[in-house]
């Protein structure tokens, strides 16, 4: 989301004359897309803000500017204290209002130091500007739409409801006019995306809610798509009929990432995830019914308040029956102001850190074997750029591995049958064997 943030900003400010540069030294504006879900994501900000300080301050002295500006989740979290802790920030814009950033920054300009944390999601979709056709075909063939927007589950470790807000979800129109635009331009393959994009209700022009399912039924038969993926879901909102979607709609691609956090029931209702375990694998149960061929992907918490070593072996067990593609994975971090944070059982940073070890080997362990269960299959490939080496094209899977082959520079943007001839620790390598069908699907 962070990603798509950024870009949209980029285009906002496109609009009013600034252009993206890859060099901060050339930079007359920085602005840092900040995350807040962890600890260290959020530290990490004011290093480098100390960082850009000096940058400014050498600039001053030369006798020219650099404005710094701290958008996203930490913005939202922080506000005015940001301001505070670091002399060298001139604004400070919340997630739902950074679509107000050009006149925020002819005030910056006038000496005003300012904080923006209003939560305006319809107004800031609103007045977002659409990317231009180049603009699109620099970004590659591969593109997020944001559908929908903020949590209502209020998980008691994530700050999540508090930074990006209640959920909303962004109307049929609107989604299905920016989706044109990209696929216009040459995008191949759309990820919907949302804090919980399976939450998605989104009103048509006759009033009527959608389903997620229903949307990715319509975009299916957008003509120039050759691929759907949606991210990232929550079990309580894994509703039948997008389980079925992935049986009826031959675009959408057979890899799920949907996020467990544990495998134990006592710490999946300490966490306020509202399911159990056992409701975990009955989705995976209906969804390998539904498209055998799908891959899991999730995320995974250890070290709860709580946590107890039973809690977390109910972890690895549902791991092992399950057998996941990919994942992320992460020791639990307290945050200021969630219910996690206020528990006094929280558990100690070494049993956390041994635990993760442990998780992540096991995780790691199932990657290479699905990796490696892919030797000898002939799979399809979207082509997303030039290989590292001379003569050689990269794409992805359908679960998202990364696949080289010689190619030709003329397939980028294509898909094509890959016979898989071995698989290294990151990625695949294949052998062309035929043009594609995904993309007629
Ligand atoms: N909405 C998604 C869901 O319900 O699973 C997840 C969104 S969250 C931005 C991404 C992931 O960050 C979560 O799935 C969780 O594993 C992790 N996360 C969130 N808060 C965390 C915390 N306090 N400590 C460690 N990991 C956290
Ligand atoms: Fe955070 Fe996801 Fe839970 Fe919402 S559902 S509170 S975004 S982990």
């Amino acid at each position: 989301m962070n990603v798509y943030d950024a870009t949209r900003m980029a285009d906002l400010l496109g609009r009013e004359g600034y252009a993206e540069t890859a060099e901060e030294a050339d930079a007359d504006l920085v602005i840092l897309n900040t995350c807040h879900i962890r600890e260290r994501a959020a530290e990490k900000i004011y290093s480098e803000l100390g960082k850009l300080a000096l940058e400014k301050r050498a600039r001053a002295a030369e006798g020219r500017d650099m404005k710094i500006v701290v958008a996203g989740c930490v913005a939202q979290a922080e506000g005015e204290e940001v301001l505070k802790r670091q002399r060298a920030v001139d604004l400070v814009v919340g997630p739902q209002s950074y679509h107000r950033l050009p006149d925020l920054l002819k005030q910056a300009k006038q000496g005003r130091r300012l904080t923006d944390t209003e939560f305006d999601v319809d107004e800031k979709f609103d007045a977002l500007p659409q990317p231009s056709r180049a603009q699109i075909r620099a970004r590659g063939v591969s593109a997020f739409v944001t559908v929908q927007e903020g949590c209502d589950k209020f998980c008691s470790f994530c700050v999540v409801p508090y930074t990006r807000g209640a959920e909303v979800s962004r109307p049929v129109a609107d989604i299905l006019a920016e989706t044109q635009r990209l696929v216009d331009a040459g995008v191949r393959e759309i990820t919907l995306i949302g804090q919980n994009v399976n939450a998605y209700r989104g009103p048509d022009d006759k009033g009527q809610e959608w389903s997620l399912a229903r949307l990715l039924a319509h975009l299916g038969e957008m003509e120039g798509i050759a691929r759907l993926r949606y991210t990232t879901s929550h079990p309580v909102d894994m509703a039948q009929d997008l389980i079925d979607a992935h049986e009826s709609i031959g675009k959408l691609m057979p890899y799920v990432h949907l996020p467990v956090q544990s495998g134990s029931d006592r710490v999946l209702k300490a966490m306020n995830r509202r399911h159990t375990g056992a409701d975990f694998l009955d989705i995976i149960r209906r969804l390998r019914l539904a498209r055998p061929d799908v891959a899991m992907s999730s995320d995974f918490i250890v070290g709860f308040p709580g946590e107890t070593d039973a809690d977390f072996a109910d972890t690895l067990a549902l791991i092992r029956e399950v057998g996941f593609a990919a994942s992320f994975s992460f020791k639990y971090s307290p945050r200021p102001g969630t219910p996690g944070a206020e528990r006094t059982d929280q558990i100690d940073e070494e049993v956390k850190r041994e635990r993760l070890a442990a998780l992540q080997s096991l995780l790691e362990e199932q990657r290479q074997a699905f990796n490696a269960a892919t030797v000898g299959k002939t799979i399809e490939v979207l082509f997303e750029k030039p290989g590292r080496h001379e003569g050689q094209i990269a794409g992805k899977s359908p679960y998202m591995q990364p696949v080289h082959v010689s190619g030709p520079a003329d397939m980028i943007g294509e898909t094509a049958r890959v016979a898989i001839v071995a698989a290294g620790s990151n990625s695949l390598a294949g052998r062309l064997v035929g043009k594609g069908e995904e993309a007629k699907a």
